[in-house]
């Protein structure tokens, strides 16, 4: 079953609202190819202004987090209905800077993926091990319980497009990459056990991108890996020119 690509820019906690508008309008200037989903996740502050300059156009649009309820007394905090009212159609949850941080656990992830959802979001969520546990060997034990934790409760009809991204911590901003065949055999064990806990069309259906230091060099590598169903990137998608240039490397449709 052929999956659509998708390559999404995670902007994290860099950017104006003006240069986040001016960056938006150069990803949509510069891209040539429409076979495959273009997605950006500015700050917060900013998702309303993206909005406005994307609008009408391909480029998609995420929040970077979620607070689980809809609204309320909860000072800093995004809603998912606040999110989705300043144009966002996409949200990332579980993001590894996010566990590491600011306590996120997989009882949060799960709450947020349920207020995602609920709110018509479509979710990307992280799962990925740290350095320590891959030389461990704890890889597939510490995807199991991230992807159980966060899916806790969800029936494959609930999981409203939901897609996944695999972003081994240790690759993370570090410059290091998961090997092309590292990040195949880790999306196919994701895809494996998508496939034991719902059942085999949400295996083949769920789109597993992958993160962490992607970028225009190796990007073709890792895109043309069979599970591979995109990436997410983060500092490479801060310039645009490298953004495009992932974007150009992947595999035709
Ligand atoms: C990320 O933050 O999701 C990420 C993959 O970052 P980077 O591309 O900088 O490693």
């Amino acid at each position: 079953m052929s999956r659509k690509l998708m390559i999404a820019g995670n902007w994290k906690m860099h950017k104006t609202v003006a240069e986040s508008v001016a960056l938006a309008g150069q990803v949509v200037d510069g891209l040539k190819r429409l076979d495959l989903d273009v997605l950006v996740a500015p700050t917060a502050l900013a998702v309303h202004a993206v909005s406005q300059r994307l609008a009408g156009g391909p480029v998609l649009l995420a929040g970077q987090n979620l607070h689980w309820q809809d609204q309320g007394a909860y000072t800093g905090e995004v809603s998912g209905p606040l999110l989705k009212a300043a144009g966002a159609s996409h949200v990332i949850l579980g993001h590894s800077e996010r566990r590491q941080y600011f306590g996120e656990t997989e009882k949060t992830v799960n709450l947020r993926l349920k207020a995602a959802l609920a709110c018509g979001l479509i979710p990307i969520v992280c799962v990925g091990e740290t350095l320590e546990e891959r030389q461990s060997g704890a890889t597939e034990g510490v995807l199991t319980s991230q992807l159980g934790g966060a899916l806790a409760g969800l029936s494959a009809d609930a999981l409203g497009g939901m897609i996944l991204a695999y972003e081994p911590v240790w690759a993370i901003g570090t410059g290091l990459t998961a090997s092309d065949e590292q990040a195949n055999q880790a999306h196919a064990f994701i895809r494996q056990w998508l496939d034991w806990r719902f059942d085999k069309a949400v295996a083949n259906s769920t789109r597993i991108l992958y993160g962490g230091s992607v970028k225009p060099a190796n990007a073709a590598g890792l895109l043309g890996q069979t599970e591979v169903d995109g990436a997410l990137v983060g500092g490479a998608s801060l310039a645009a020119a490298d953004f495009l240039g992932i974007i150009n490397a992947a595999p035709a449709a």
